[in-house]
């Protein structure tokens, strides 16, 4: 989707002339619930041509390819012998069973819950990349570093907030 009735918001190049009210009620017209459902909101500013075509600092495929395989591997191994197969169909009971967090996480959540206001659905959402990402990181342990990333990737829970 577009972030802004305009699409110009964030791009350096164009202004944005929307009013507040012109932005929330084009916010409104997507409902919490939906949004709840979508695993990952990143906004992605506009790409001026000179840095599609430039060469550096693109993310190196094969390495993101080596470590997403390592992290399907992980989740193979974790869930063996259940009807589960990925980190996205976790829920409920299983939730907890394979995203245990520390103290430190509870705390930090407690936190972000209270700054964002986030839904019972987007903290399920966010627990479950969180997993994901430590899996990516080849780490057992779900870490605050990986929940503060997983929060990141709810650009509009956060937004919403504000
Ligand atoms: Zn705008």
């Amino acid at each position: 989707m577009k972030p802004h009735p305009c699409g110009f918001r964030g791009d350096a190049r164009h202004e944005c002339v929307c009013t507040d009210v012109k932005v929330l009620s084009y916010r409104s017209k997507l409902s919490g619930p939906l949004l709840d459902r979508i695993d990952l909101q990143v906004e992605v500013p506009a790409v001026p041509y000179k840095d599609l075509k430039a060469e550096t600092g693109r993310v190196d495929s094969a390495l993101m390819r080596s470590r997403v395989l390592g992290a399907r591997t992980v989740q193979t191994e974790r869930f063996t012998g259940t009807n589960i197969r990925t980190n996205s169909q976790l829920s409920g009971k299983a939730l907890g069973v394979y995203c245990p967090i520390g103290e430190d996480c509870h705390r930090f959540l407690e936190m972000a819950n209270q700054r964002l206001g986030l839904s019972a659905r987007a903290h399920t959402r966010i627990l479950r990349l969180a997993r994901t990402i430590a899996d990516l990181d080849s780490m057992t342990d779900i870490r605050v570093e990986h929940l503060a990333e997983a929060i990141n990737y709810r650009n509009l829970d956060r937004q919403g907030a504000s």
